[in-house]
């Protein structure tokens, strides 16, 4: 497991702007069921809640309101900024190569199926995570869909994207290689990595990969 949220030098839970007032909305798009959730309540510092959620202490699914649901102090003593009320948006800031960003992510896409909503959210960030399942071939397609969904509505933009093979410690049900995801991410002309959500595994990269790609195109705005 990833420590990132007991990585105090690392993770500043707050809210607000980064240096340069700015918020970045980071959304998550992906097929239902690929981990889009699990992902974001991680980036949020909300696992603990997830944690006691599993000890039967309340939460999604099972009596939101409860305990993991409130601004808790979890096990490792961070004071975390739980999600809205319709917990689906998560706000932190986080320290990536020494200077602090601000995020918003958005957990928002399957929220209902108008297609206002979601062609708002294809229009509305500053970043993409598109979401698939190295388990469900079928997500992986879906995942290509959507970036070319997200072309077509944001043409003359150079928006950062980070292609997600999420579930990678489900080794026996894989039905996506790491090549086929790779080769994906090079003919879409985005970023890709592999992450358990399961396992906190490469979670804390792609959050810092996304920070990356943002400051990447801002710099070479300002050029
Ligand atoms: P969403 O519909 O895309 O938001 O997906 P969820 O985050 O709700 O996850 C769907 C199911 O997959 C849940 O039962 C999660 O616990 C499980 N899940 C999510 N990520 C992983 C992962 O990396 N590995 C494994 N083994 N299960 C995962």
């Amino acid at each position: 497991r990833e420590s990132w949220a007991s990585d105090s030098s690392d993770s500043v839970i707050s809210s607000g702007s980064d240096s340069d007032g700015r918020l970045y909305k980071v959304i998550l798009l992906g097929e239902h069921g690929v981990g889009k959730t699990s992902l974001a309540r991680i980036f949020g510092g909300v696992e603990d809640c997830a944690d006691a959620e599993e000890a039967g202490e309340g939460g999604r699914g099972r009596g939101a309101g409860a305990a993991g649901r409130c601004g808790c102090r979890g096990r490792r003593g961070l004071t975390v900024r739980c999600p809205s009320p319709a917990g689906n948006t998560y706000d932190r800031s986080i320290v990536v190569d020494g200077e602090e960003a601000s995020l918003v992510v958005f957990d928002i896409w399957e929220q209902d199926d108008s297609q206002w909503l979601q062609n708002h959210c294809m229009k509305m960030g500053d970043a993409y995570i598109i979401v698939y399942s190295v388990t469900d071939k079928v997500s992986f397609e879906k995942a290509s869909e959507l970036r070319i969904q997200l072309r077509r509505a944001r043409q003359t933009e150079d928006i950062p994207i980070i292609l997600v093979g999420n579930k990678s410690d489900l080794v026996r049900s894989r039905e996506v290689s790491v090549d086929e995801g790779r080769a994906c991410a090079v003919v879409f002309d985005c970023k890709f990595i592999e992450t358990s959500a399961a396992l906190h595994h490469n979670v804390k990269d792609l959050f810092e990969g996304i920070v990356r790609q943002i400051r990447l195109r801002k710099d070479s705005k300002e050029d």
